[in-house]
C-alpha cells in the first residue's frame, strides 16, 4: 500500500499458530515447510463462555471511550466470530507490554489466553472508568461556575435595568446619608471622611455584603454628638441646693463637690477646662450614682454610666478595629453616643474592678480619655477619627481605692463616702427613700405613713450594710405590699407599724450582739470595723493548770495574737503591779478565745481589750 507521501506499508495477519519443520529456502525470501497446530478445547463450553464475556468487556471498554478500528469492534461485539478469532483479535488492541504480548502469542490454550486476555481488559476498563468519573466532575465544575458567573452576568444587567431602584443603595439613601452628615456639623476631618464614606456606599453593588458595614460606620459617624452641648451655666448655688435637697448627710462630699464645680466655672473658657477627675469611693449603697446624676441635673447636663467592671481588654474601651466582624467603638464613645451630647456627666462605675492582661491594658486607654491634655482628640479604632472628650464631667466610681491602678489614682480626685450610722440611715429612710418608693410605687398621693420605730426596726434587723441600698429595697417590698392590697381594692394598710414589719418581711435577718449588762471576770468587750460599719466583739480568757502555755482561737490574725503575747508578758513582767505571785504563770495554762469564730479577724486595735480581759482573769 502506497500513502499519499510515498510511503510504503504492509498489512500482515495472522491465521493460525504454527510449527516450523524445516527450513527450505533464504531467497529470493525465507520459505519454510510448517504444520498447523490444532487448537486444543476451542469448542468447550467453558471457552464458549469465556469468549461471550470477553465479548460484553470489550463492548464495555469501547463505551468508556477505548479507541479501535469501528470493523474490528463491530466483528468482536456482532457475537458471530470464532473464539480463537476473537481473543487474538481482542488481543492485539491490548495496551500493554511487548513481552505480554509475546507471551500471548506462543500460548497454544484457548482458554487460557482467554482468561489472561479478559484480566487485562478489565484493568483496562477500570482505569478508563476512573478516567471517566474525573472527567466528569471536572466538567461538571466548569460548567457550574460558567452557570454563576452567566447568572452574575445577568442580574448586572438587571440592575443596571432597573436603575437599582430596589437595591439597598438607592439614590434616595445616599441622599438621606449626605442630608444627615450635613446635620450632624461634623468637623472638617470628619465631614470628608464620612462624605468619602457615603461615596464608597453609593458605588458599591446593592448585593455588596460590605455594604452593611459601611453603612453601620455611617451612622455611628452621624449619630454622634459632634457638636452638641447642653447649656454650660454652673452656678454654685444652685448646685448647693440641687445637691442638698437629693441627699442628706455626707456633708464632705458635697463641700468638697462644690468646691470642684467653682474651679471648673472660673477656669470655663480655658482650653483645659477640666482640672481633675472626681473619684467617689465608697461602700455600695452611700450614694455615689445619686449624687453623679444630682452633679448632671444641677449643671444642666445629661448623665451618662458606664460599668468598668471586670474589662480586660483595651478594645472595651477604645473600640475594636474596623476590620473586625461585628466591630463596635469602644464604651467610652458609645457613652456619649447615648448621651447625646459632647459634655455630659459620665459616670465610670467599678474603676476599682479594671483588670489587666494579655489583651492589652484597658487602663491606659482609659487614661487617655480622662487625660485633658489629651482627650481633646480622642481616638477610638472603631470611629477612626478624633473626637473631642474635653468636655466631659468624668466621675469614677469604686469600692475600694488600692486596686485603682495608680496611674489614674494619681490624675484623680478621691471623695470618701465612708458610709452611714444608724442614725443618718435611719434620716434617709424617713426623708428621702420612702417617699420616693411611694412615688415609684404609685402610692405617692395615698398618705401612707410608716413608723419611725418600724424604720428602725428594718436597720436593725434586716439590713446589715455600710449603705442604705438593702435599706431602700426592704421599704420597696413593703411598698409592694401595700400596693397590691389596693390595686386589689381590699382595706389597706395607712400607717405601717414596727409591729407589722415581721408580716409583711419574714422573719428577722439580723440579731444584733448586746455588750453583757452585768460585768464578768475574764471577759471584755472590744470594737472591731467591718465592711458594714462596726461591731461589738467579747473576749474571753480562761485559765486552768498548767505549764505556762498560751492558746488563741477564733480566727485571730497574727497582729492580734502578738497582742495577746505582749499583754501576757506584761502581766508576768508587772506581776508585783497586779498584786499576783512571782512566776504565777508558771503553774497555769492560758486560752483566750474570740467568738464567732468563722469570722477572721485581725489588727492591733483590741490590745487593751485583751490586755483587760487577761488581767481580770488573773487577778
Ligand atoms: P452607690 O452608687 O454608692 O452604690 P446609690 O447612689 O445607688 O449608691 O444609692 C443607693 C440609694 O440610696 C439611692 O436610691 C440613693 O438615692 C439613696 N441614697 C444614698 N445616700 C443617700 C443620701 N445621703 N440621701 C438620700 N438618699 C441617699
Amino acid at each position: 500500500m502506497m500513502s499519499t507521501d510515498g510511503e510504503i506499508y504492509a498489512m500482515v495477519r495472522g491465521h493460525a499458530r504454527i510449527k516450523l519443520e524445516e527450513g527450505i529456502a533464504r531467497e529470493p525470501y525465507l520459505s519454510a515447510r510448517i504444520t498447523e497446530i490444532a487448537e486444543e478445547n476451542k469448542d468447550s463450553d467453558e471457552v464458549k463462555a469465556l469468549a461471550n464475556k470477553l465479548s460484553e468487556l470489550f463492548q464495555k471498554s469501547v463505551n468508556l471511550g477505548k479507541s479501535a478500528e469501528i470493523t474490528t469492534v463491530m466483528k468482536i461485539i456482532s457475537g458471530q466470530v470464532e473464539p480463537v478469532e476473537l481473543v487474538d483479535s481482542v488481543a492485539s488492541l491490548l495496551e500493554i507490554k511487548q513481552t505480554e504480548k509475546q507471551q500471548l502469542l506462543e500460548n497454544f490454550s484457548v482458554k487460557e489466553r482467554l482468561e489472561k486476555v479478559i484480566e487485562f481488559l478489565n484493568r483496562e476498563v477500570n482505569v478508563l472508568d476512573i478516567e471517566r468519573t474525573i472527567s466528569i466532575k471536572t466538567q461538571k465544575r466548569f460548567e457550574d461556575q460558567m452557570r454563576k458567573a452567566m447568572l452574575r452576568e445577568k442580574r448586572r444587567t438587571i440592575d443596571e435595568e432597573l436603575g437599582e431602584e430596589d437595591g439597598a443603595s438607592s439614590d434616595d439613601e445616599i441622599g438621606d446619608y449626605k442630608a444627615k452628615v450635613k446635620k450632624a456639623k461634623m468637623p472638617k476631618e470628619v465631614a470628608k471622611k464620612a462624605r468619602k464614606e457615603v461615596k464608597r456606599l453609593s458605588q458599591l453593588s446593592p448585593h455588596n455584603p460590605e455594604g452593611a458595614y459601611i453603612r453601620n460606620y455611617i451612622d455611628w459617624l452621624v449619630e454622634m454628638p459632634w457638636s452638641i452641648l447642653s447649656d454650660n451655666d454652673v452656678s454654685i448655688a444652685k448646685a448647693s441646693k440641687v445637691l442638698n435637697r437629693d441627699h442628706y448627710g455626707i456633708e464632705k462630699a458635697k463641700e468638697r463637690i462644690l468646691e470642684y464645680l467653682a474651679v471648673m466655672k472660673l477656669k470655663k473658657g480655658e482650653t483645659k477646662s477640666q482640672p481633675t477627675i472626681l473619684c467617689f469611693i465608697g461602700p455600695p449603697g452611700v450614694g455615689k450614682t445619686s449624687i453623679g446624676k444630682s452633679i448632671a441635673r444641677s449643671l444642666g447636663r445629661k448623665f451618662v454610666r458606664v460599668s468598668l467592671g471586670g474589662i480586660r481588654d483595651e478594645a472595651e474601651i477604645r473600640g475594636h478595629r474596623r476590620t473586625y466582624v461585628g466591630a463596635l467603638p469602644g464604651r467610652i464613645i458609645q457613652g456619649i453616643k447615648d448621651a447625646g451630647t459632647r459634655n455630659p456627666v459620665f459616670m465610670l462605675d467599678e474603676i476599682d474592678k479594671l483588670g489587666v492582661d494579655f489583651r492589652g491594658d484597658p487602663s491606659s486607654a482609659l487614661l487617655e480619655a480622662l487625660d485633658p491634655e489629651q482627650n481633646k482628640e480622642f481616638s477610638d479604632h472603631y470611629l477612626e477619627v478624633p473626637f473631642d472628650l474635653s468636655e466631659v464631667v468624668f466621675i469614677a466610681t469604686g469600692n475600694i481605692l488600692d486596686t485603682v491602678p495608680a496611674p489614674l489614682r494619681d490624675r484623680m480626685e478621691v471623695i470618701k463616702f465612708p458610709g452611714y450610722t444608724e442614725e443618718e440611715k435611719f434620716h434617709i429612710a424617713k426623708v428621702f427613700l420612702w417617699p420616693k418608693q411611694l412615688g415609684l410605687h404609685g402610692l405617692g398621693g395615698k398618705k401612707i405613713t410608716i413608723d419611725d420605730q418600724a424604720i428602725r426596726e428594718i436597720i436593725s434587723r434586716y439590713t446589715r450594710e455600710a449603705g442604705v441600698r438593702d435599706l431602700e429595697r426592704n421599704l420597696a417590698t413593703l411598698c409592694r405590699k401595700v400596693a397590691r392590697q389596693v390595686a386589689e381594692k381590699k382595706r389597706h394598710q395607712s400607717k405601717i407599724a414596727a409591729s407589722s414589719i415581721k408580716k409583711l418581711l419574714g422573719p428577722r435577718k439580723f440579731s444584733s450582739l448586746l455588750a453583757e449588762k452585768k460585768d464578768e471576770v475574764g471577759m471584755s468587750t472590744g470594737l472591731s470595723v467591718t465592711p458594714a460599719g462596726g461591731e461589738i466583739i467579747f473576749i474571753e480568757v480562761a485559765l486552768m493548770p498548767g505549764k505556762g502555755k498560751l492558746t488563741l482561737t477564733g480566727q485571730l490574725g497574727d497582729v492580734m495574737k502578738e497582742s495577746v503575747k505582749a499583754a501576757f508578758t506584761w502581766s508576768k513582767a508587772h506581776w508585783h503591779v497586779l498584786g499576783l505571785k512571782e512566776e504565777f504563770a508558771k503553774g497555769i495554762d492560758v486560752h483566750v478565745h474570740v467568738p464567732e469564730g468563722a469570722v477572721p479577724k485581725d489588727g492591733p486595735s483590741a490590745g487593751v481589750a485583751m490586755a483587760t480581759a487577761l488581767i481580770s482573769a488573773l487577778t
